[in-house]
């Protein structure tokens, strides 16, 4: 499958790895918009969050726990951002499903 985050997840296309298991990776993003942006995906390919069902959402739950964990470890004591855009008007590119991890700067509402 030509999926640029099934690439990183299988080590093909190089990333900067923050975090790793058997279920999930986390990388940097490679055009940060915070000075913490750091993209947490399963590796197993899920187009996005219109394709998430009962045997396969379990992943999301733990993808959130890591995430507050990267945010500990990046030091976001003053909060941070976890955002997932979902197809076309959601603003997503990477047809694979992706949660973003932002801090370090104070974030705007809404979203534009
Ligand atoms: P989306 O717009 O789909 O929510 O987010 C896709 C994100 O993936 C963007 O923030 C973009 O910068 C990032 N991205 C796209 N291609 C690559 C890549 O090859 N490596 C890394 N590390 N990030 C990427
Ligand atoms: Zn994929």
């Amino acid at each position: 499958m030509d999926c640029i985050f099934c690439k990183i997840a299988s080590g093909e296309i190089p990333s900067t790895k923050v975090y790793e298991d058997e279920q999930i990776l986390a990388f940097r993003d490679l055009d940060p918009q915070a000075p913490t942006h750091v993209l947490l995906i399963p590796k197993k390919h899920i187009s996005s969050a219109d394709e998430l069902n009962a045997e396969n959402a379990a992943v999301v739950a733990h993808i959130f726990l890591v995430a507050k964990e990267l945010a500990a470890r990046e030091g976001l004591t003053n909060g941070y951002r976890i955002v997932n855009n979902c197809g076309e008007d959601g603003g997503q590119t990477v047809k694979h499903l992706h949660f973003h991890l932002l801090g370090g700067r104070k974030m705007a509402w809404p979203p534009g």
